[in-house]
């Protein structure tokens, strides 16, 4: 496969056209950015364990009946995935209350739910990215009601699946953000990334935080937080 010109450049990945129109070639930055771009930074490593970490779980959730775009890792920043178009949704899966969930509602950090909740946010940078609803999402046209009825089936397989993989390395999935596209033919597939820096992860035993969460809150030790993930999934 061969990698041509940059078709995109976004805040932690650059996106890349290839001799084949169906593939493109994501390559992962070690770049930080957080609060809609405010807060600027390197998290140096971040790029090669997003990446794998990333392809790791892909793997397993199209063995697990999700469908995705990933295609192939083809060194460690970059991978080949299906070409989409990005549905402008960020869709939100909660475990634990946390980060904007607990400021929009006045609660603190750390409450568990019975059972998970879902959100969309409408991916627009100049908009801050808004709570939507399913109703406003589809009268918008950013997708059909049975797209999003798809899309929050996915989203809670993909829940049921990280919350159990994780458990079993000691560390527990308070939330974590996904983004799905649509093929050509329209097919609705995961997309974007898993990661700690679109993910909550705590340690089990000590709630010690081993995400993005250090980078936002200036918690140090943030390259420390992005390995021990990476060993802790990876095994190394
Ligand atoms: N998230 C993300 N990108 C965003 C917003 C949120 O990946 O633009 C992830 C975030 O890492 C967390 C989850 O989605 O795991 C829920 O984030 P929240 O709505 O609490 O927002 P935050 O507190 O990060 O602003």
């Amino acid at each position: 496969m061969q990698k041509k010109e940059q078709l995109y450049e976004g805040k932690a990945k650059k996106v890349f056209a290839t001799d084949d129109p169906n593939i493109v070639i994501v390559d992962y930055k070690d770049d930080a950015t957080a609060f809609n771009g405010v807060k600027k930074g390197t998290i140096s490593g971040k790029g090669i364990i997003n990446n794998q970490m990333t392809n790791h779980l892909m793997r397993k959730l199209e063995e697990a009946g999700v469908p995705t775009h990933f295609v192939e890792e083809l060194s460690e920043r970059e991978t080949a995935v299906k070409k989409v178009s990005i549905v402008p949704l960020e869709v939100i899966i909660r475990n634990i209350s946390a980060g904007s969930f607990a400021k929009r509602y006045g609660v603190e950090e750390g409450i568990v739910f019975d059972e998970p909740t879902i959100e969309f946010s409408y991916k627009n940078d100049d908009l801050g990215d808004p709570l939507i609803n399913d109703y406003h999402a589809i009268a918008l046209k950013l997708a059909t009601k049975e797209e999003i009825e798809l899309i929050k089936k996915y989203a809670f397989a993909v829940n049921d699946f990280l919350k159990k993989t994780l458990l079993e390395c000691g560390i527990t999935l308070v939330d974590f953000k996904l983004e799905f596209g649509k093929l050509s033919d329209g097919t609705i597939v995961l997309a974007d990334e898993i990661s700690p820096d679109t993910c909550r992860f705590w340690d089990v035993k000590t709630g010690e935080k081993l995400d993005k969460d250090r980078f936002r809150r200036d918690l140090g030790n943030v390259e420390g937080a992005y390995q021990e993930m990476a060993r802790r999934l990876l095994g190394k």
